[in-house]
């Protein structure tokens, strides 16, 4: 049993001081006792939070930030830059995925995040044929973050057709496709990849224009007890092409064939009607945002409002890792709402500090939307906690909600100074305990790939 402390901690029923904390061998916390009369033997933290989870990443996209920002012939969009990642798959071997991976997740949680649910579909070699493992991608996420420490729900993602109508794939497609069938041997393949207690398996059939209606019923038959993830209504284009298929819009057409429930995650989200936004958020399905790389590919803005009112759950997920930083994440979504409906604190509750508002919401969403028992200071969740700097400029002096507003709305990475996964140590003194090791391999993968 480890005991650690801190003067002020978030916990469920609010702010408590002098909070001290025990932790078992498997990294649950067993007992939270708030005004205890600390003791000088134990490390002691000055403010402590539960840790974030991020509900969407494409590991391997850490890659490319920066090398998609010269203008094409024509106006750029989401297509296009996604032209340009297709381009950009064939170089990438399993050891760089798995450089690239770990790399991503010491940034993550050096800005404050515990764990990520990877939407993984970078499946086979660059021609397409299958690794001898199906599974040996899955299985370099998964040992990226195990030396990272970082919590992972693995979600295999199901790819098969390259648009609505049932469209076979096409070449920048074919180290990610499978028929239906074949997806489950995969899927099946990915569980022996992972070996910790809190690791999960989900699963993510990738959008309704990489599935048909027969692959999805198919794919949705795998049985486990993680989350179902899909991107959904990200693209106007997408929404039309949905629209002339069927008749009904993305999101639309998910409610009325399948039983939408809190186990499953829509990412992005963006493009939905007035109902559409209720009937989803009635469900107690989780809003999967991706602030940051939502404005870097010019996606839209997420009603946010709507879904705050109507209590729909969300979480915050970096997808494209343009944004690396927790901090970032939430006040790019709060400001968003800003700029649209000419009004401050949108997404706070009455009487509420606004970063008080986000950061539990994303904490509750993140949970949900991994199927982890996180999120909470609480006894018998896991050790998923985050810890500020004081002295940092912007907190110096700040206390409690006025504390996370500073941090939400005019921090980094640079106020965080320890990060724990499921009990596991991975950020101390604002430094991941891997960073140094991880940054040299990441450059050799990164000299290597744009030589
Ligand atoms: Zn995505």
């Amino acid at each position: 049993m480890r005991k650690l402390q801190a003067k002020s901690a978030l916990l469920p029923e609010g702010w408590a001081k002098d909070v001290s904390l025990e932790i078992d061998a498997d990294g649950r916390l067993v007992s939270v006792a708030s005004e205890c009369v600390l003791d000088t033997a134990t490390e002691t933290f000055e403010t402590l939070l539960p840790a974030p989870s991020n509900l969407h990443s494409h590991a391997f996209q850490r890659a490319l930030v920066g090398l998609t920002e010269v203008r094409g012939p024509s106006d750029d969009d989401f297509w296009s830059w996604r032209e340009r990642m297709y381009a950009f798959l064939p170089r990438l071997t399993p050891d760089d995925v798995e450089t690239i991976a770990a790399q991503l997740f010491v940034e993550l949680a050096e800005s404050g995040f515990s764990a990520i649910a990877e939407f993984h579909y970078l499946h086979h070699q660059a021609d397409g044929v299958v690794y001898d493992d199906l599974a040996e991608m899955a299985g370099r996420i998964s040992a990226a973050a195990q030396q990272t420490g970082f919590g992972l729900t693995l979600l295999p993602v199901a790819y098969a057709r390259s648009g609505f109508g049932g469209a076979p794939p096409h070449q920048g497609q074919i180290r990610f496709s499978n028929s239906a069938e074949n997806f489950l041997k995969l899927w099946d393949a990915s569980r022996k990849h992972l070996h910790r207690e809190d690791d999960k398996l989900g699963l993510a059939p990738h959008s309704l224009r990489a599935v048909t209606p027969g692959d999805l019923a198919i794919i949705l038959g795998a049985q486990h007890d993680g989350p179902t993830h899909i991107h959904a209504a990200e693209q106007v284009k997408e929404v039309e092409d949905c629209i002339a298929w069927s008749g009904q819009r993305p999101v639309e057409w998910l409610l009325n064939h399948h039983d939408i429930n809190e186990k499953w995650c829509f990412i992005h989200a963006t493009q939905m009607a007035a109902e559409e936004t209720t009937a989803l958020a009635r469900t107690g399905a989780v809003a999967g945002l991706c602030p940051t790389t939502e404005a870097d590919l010019g996606d839209g803005i997420f009603n946010g409002r709507q879904w705050h009112a109507e209590g729909g759950h969300w979480g915050i997920g970096t997808d494209s890792h343009i944004g690396t930083d927790i901090a970032v994440e939430l006040r790019q979504l709060e400001w968003s709402q800003r700029l649209t409906h000419k009004q401050r604190t949108v997404l706070a509750h009455p009487m509420q500090s606004n970063a008080r508002s986000l950061y539990e919401g994303a904490l509750a969403g993140g949970a949900q939307a991994l199927g982890r028992i996180s999120g909470q200071i609480a006894p018998g969740y896991w050790a998923d906690m985050v810890a500020l700097d004081k002295n940092h400029p912007v907190l110096v002096g700040k206390t409690e909600d006025s504390l996370l507003d500073s941090w939400i709305f005019a921090g980094s990475r640079a106020c965080v100074s320890n990060v724990w996964s499921a009990g596991r140590h991975i950020v101390e003194g604002g430094k991941h305990i891997e960073r140094g090791n991880i940054a040299q391999r990441y450059a050799r993968v990164m000299k290597k790939l744009l030589a």
